[in-house]
């Protein structure tokens, strides 16, 4: 991949973490302890910061050293949760071109990890209940052999769903969990983030094809 495409990526990411960063906290300020925005900008920024040097990289690579930054710089769950994520994507991302199978593979091997990290698995209200619909329609747009754009819009509208569909559920992992069944009726922070991660980059994909 082109430093070029790396670096517009870090920029999108980083720049939709800074718009959203408020409403981030306030989703965190109804079922948490409202540091979510705060936490994701700190890392988010911190991976902007070493744009240059990351762009430089290959994708894996660079997805690694993204990964660890965050480990480093979030406090929180979500600093060794997206941290993981990055780390699992970047190992398992292949030496030759980054194809839409190779993406469903890395994102399938993310979710591993943050499932390890956390202990978690979907249905708990979490960033797993965006990330493994995520995947599904990821699969099911390349069973569909479905061009780029189609591919990208598909995971894009999953993800933007799927963040919406945490809503009626009950959070049983982190802190939202401390409020059982009031914890229902609200959108989880963690989803929504990743929602907004996955949507920007379909975007950036479909926008420099
Ligand atoms: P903290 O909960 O430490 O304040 P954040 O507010 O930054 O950290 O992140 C909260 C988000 O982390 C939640 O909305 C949820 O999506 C995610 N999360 C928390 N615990 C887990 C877990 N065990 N497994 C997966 N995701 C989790
Ligand atoms: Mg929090």
């Amino acid at each position: 991949m082109q430093p070029e495409r790396i670096a517009a990526l870090i920029e999108a990411a980083a720049g939709a973490i800074r718009d959203q960063a408020e409403h981030l906290t306030t989703l965190d300020q109804a079922i948490g302890d409202g540091d979510h925005g705060h936490n994701m900008k700190r890392g988010f920024e911190a991976i902007l910061e070493q744009k240059a040097e990351l762009a430089a990289l290959a994708p894996g690579q660079a997805l690694q050293k993204a990964g660890m930054t965050l480990v480093m710089k979030v406090g929180g769950a979500s600093g060794p949760l997206y941290g993981s994520l990055l780390m699992a994507l970047g190992k398992a991302a292949p030496a030759g071109p980054l194809t839409a199978a190779a993406l469903a593979d890395m994102l399938q091997a993310g979710i591993a990890a943050v499932m390890a990290r956390g202990k978690s698995t979907t249905g708990e209200k979490t960033l797993l209940d965006v990330l493994a619909p995520a995947e599904a329609a990821l699969r099911a747009g390349i069973a569909a052999d479905e061009a780029a754009p189609a591919l990208a819009a598909r995971v894009k509208a999953a993800a933007l769903a799927a963040a919406e569909a945490t809503k009626p559920l009950q959070a049983t992992k982190g802190r939202a969990s401390f409020l059982g069944p009031r914890s229902v009726g609200h959108m989880d922070p963690g989803a929504c983030s990743s929602a907004l991660l996955i949507a920007t980059l379909c975007d950036t994909f479909t926008d420099s094809p």
